[in-house]
């Protein structure tokens, strides 16, 4: 009999690969391959301090060059916007344009797991992320890989009031929906010394 880590494995693979024959097929439809689509999510999730090309190769783990070549095709399709930071001429950052908005809320991707989550318990979904957040956490920390957490969840992040928080690494004031948003530079929170290891 296979280990539960094993079926895990398995379970994770199998979705992966069929993740990625739904996004081939969706972009097919659009003439795009699945790293265009893979890129047009991240810009669509990733906060103003993570929409460099640097960030896209270390999220996606793709050579600078596929990255580059990537940016041209979506940037002539008009999917996506290239700009100079206006803090640092060196640094190119790359926005969505309407069309590639559009574009992203015209694919189902994600819908058996949208129709999965709605109707399976609350507490059951939890475990499920819980699961696969602690997994995810470990293989990045064991491959020097960064986390890319949600900016909530991060020890920089600071609550200063009801919708305002601010970020103690960039000493900059984030809205409450740049928090949701995923971040290059995101940190786990330090365990409080007064808890118990929750492993
Ligand atoms: S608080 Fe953390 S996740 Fe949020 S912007 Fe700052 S470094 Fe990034």
């Amino acid at each position: 009999m296979k280990s539960q880590a094993l079926t895990l494995f398995d379970l994770v693979e199998r979705l992966s690969l069929l993740t990625r024959a739904d996004l081939r097929q969706a972009g097919s439809a659009q003439g795009l391959q699945p790293v265009h689509l893979q890129v047009l999510f991240y810009l669509n999730q990733a906060n103003r301090f993570s929409n460099t090309p640097q960030a896209l190769t270390e999220y996606l783990g793709l050579t600078k060059g596929t990255v580059s070549q990537t940016v041209l095709v979506l940037a002539r399709r008009r999917l996506v916007s290239r700009y100079t930071d206006p803090r640092d001429g060196r640094v190119v950052r790359l926005i969505l344009t309407e069309a590639g908005s559009n574009l992203l809320k015209t694919l189902s991707a994600g819908g058996a797991w949208r129709d999965i989550v709605q109707t399976a318990s609350p507490a059951r979904v939890t475990s499920a992320m819980v699961v696969l957040r602690q997994v995810l956490a470990q293989v990045q920390a064991q491959s020097g890989k960064r986390s890319f957490g949600v900016c909530s969840t991060c020890r920089h992040n600071q609550r200063l009031g009801p919708r305002s928080y601010f970020c103690g690494l960039k000493q900059e004031k984030l809205s409450s929906p740049e928090v949701r948003r995923i971040c290059r530079e995101h940190a786990a929170p330090t365990p409080h010394p007064s808890l118990p290891d929750a492993n």
